[in-house]
């Protein structure tokens, strides 16, 4: 039995899917074109393992993850302008090149995490016309009202007949007094009436035609017409970052509720956030880390480069449902604890039975692969799989050392407990640990052409001491040099 934690009911509830086989999951995808930045690492490592866990049980996942491309999110702070098409008009290019140019890299960094692409990754600006008809849906319903080219939801309308704050505990009063006075509000009947559709100034952009003017969807919208599309209403499984709960999960709630009179989700998941030093994220506080920043350590706050599987690792090392905190501490402590299981899985390899064991070793092992799989059922407890997984480490490394014998039995199981909880489930990639195989290496490559460099001047100036003492040193450390007719060729000796 499977328990997932509902944001909605605020409590653990058994997994039905709507369909037997079959699961729909949506998951809200990058916000904001930044710089494929830390935040993004945590819902999708959190969903990517939810993904895999619903797969490894046999379910027929469809994942679908949006790109919001519209980019009504990210007003620059001075001119109120959108983000993405400020950044095309500064520098004259198309719009859907600046976001292409962000994806290639947002890609680039869910690739390196290992996060599986989802079945669907639909964008907002392909799907106009699915929510001009949405909104029409909600305008006949009565909750939307057209107001000087845009529509607005209109909250209050809504709030009489269901309940608009049922997911972040909001009431509507709260709301009036927490509404700060926004441009447009004027067109608004109610400061909390939310924009379905918005008729664009004549400076921005990225703008379509609908029957109220030339414009642009609310953000909201995409996530509700586009969830519905490809997964139906109901559908299983809605994820995104807690800070998503408010505003735009709980308008999600209402337009669907508006649209088709019932709720579309039936389990709402929210990861928790990252701090970094204990400190929210963000740009004026100077702690606004990319991903690529990570991998390469190229940040004032970074002591080192953390590859990947570390960021990775270091984010399942806490439940999703808890904090995370990055400080370079942690992270070396991450780095460490995943050297430590990466050397178990390697040692499991090559583990050999012994003739004269007794097969008693057995029950424990079993008992190791038991506790994963009911942490794991217990709402994606992957701290717990990790901690069970630690306790096979060493048992293996008793094996190893001889302290205890195993037959092959033993081994094959622990074998199939690493493979199917470290490998597959929780996606961590044993041969990139801790160096990343990739640009991470360039340093050092360097160093290397640097030292043969100094040879050559020695052989040119004659200084065979100097000269024989680079070429053995590095033979020594593992390195084949070739003397070519240009100068030379290095390897690693295989
Ligand atoms: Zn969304």
């Amino acid at each position: 039995m499977l328990l997932i934690y509902n944001s909605l009911s605020r409590r653990k509830e058994e997994f039905k899917p709507i369909h037997a086989d079959r699961v729909g999951m949506y998951v809200c995808g990058p916000t904001v074109y930044g710089d494929g930045h830390l935040g993004h690492a945590r819902p999708a490592i959190t969903f990517d393992v939810v993904y895999r866990y619903l797969t490894h049980k046999g379910y027929k996942v469809r994942y679908v993850r949006n790109i919001t491309d519209v980019g009504h999110l990210e007003h620059d702070a001075d001119s109120g302008e959108d983000k993405i098409a400020k950044k095309a008009r500064l520098e004259q290019l198309e719009p859907m090149e600046v976001v292409q140019h962000y994806l290639n890299r947002y890609h680039k960094a869910m690739e390196r995490l290992n996060v599986l692409p989802p079945s669907i990754e639909p964008h907002a600006s392909g799907h106009i016309i699915e929510q001009i008809e949405y909104i029409k849906k909600i305008l006949e319903a009565g909750y939307a009202y057209e107001s000087e080219g845009s529509v607005y939801f209109d909250v209050r309308k809504y709030n009489q007949d269901h309940n608009y704050g049922k997911l972040s505990g909001r009431n509507i009063d709260e709301l009036l007094s927490t509404t700060r006075e926004l441009d447009g509000q004027t067109e608004k009947r109610f400061p909390a009436d939310f924009a379905l559709w918005k008729k664009a100034s004549p400076e921005h952009i990225m703008h379509w035609p609908s029957p109220w003017s030339e414009g642009f969807p609310g953000w909201h919208l995409e996530c509700s017409t586009m969830g519905e599309k490809y997964l139906g209403t109901p559908f299983d499984i809605h994820g995104g970052g807690m800070d998503l709960k408010f505003p735009h999960h709980e308008c999600e709630i209402a337009q669907s509720v508006a649209h088709n009179g019932h709720d579309s989700v039936h389990y709402w998941m929210h990861n928790n956030m990252i701090t970094i030093d204990g400190q929210k994220m963000g740009k004026s506080l100077g702690n606004f880390i990319t991903l690529d920043e990570f991998f390469t350590g190229s940040h004032p706050h970074l002591a080192q480069a953390y590859a990947p599987m570390v960021i990775r690792f270091f984010i399942l090392q806490a439940h999703y449902r808890g904090t995370v905190d990055f400080s370079n501490e942690a992270l070396q402590g991450a780095e460490k604890a995943l050297g430590r299981m990466l050397d178990g899985y390697r040692r499991l390899q090559s583990l050999k039975e012994s003739a004269d064991a007794d097969g008693s070793l057995m029950a424990t092992i079993e008992s190791i692969g038991t506790r994963c799989y009911e942490a794991m059922d217990d709402d994606f407890n992957t701290p717990m799989v990790i901690a069970a997984l630690f306790e096979a480490c060493g048992i293996v490394n008793n094996i190893n050392d001889g302290r205890t014998k195993a037959t092959q039995a033993e081994i094959e199981a622990l074998r199939k407990i690493f493979d199917t909880f470290l490998i597959e489930i929780l996606g961590v990639v044993a041969d990139s640990a801790t160096t990343d195989g990739s640009s991470d290496m360039k340093p050092y490559e360097d160093a290397v052409d640097l030292l043969l460099e100094m040879r050559s001047k020695a052989k040119a100036d004659k200084d065979w001491t100097t000269s024989d003492l680079i070429r053995d040193r590095l033979a020594a450390i593992g390195f084949d040099v070739k003397d070519t007719k240009t100068g030379f060729e290095w390897s690693l000796k295989k």
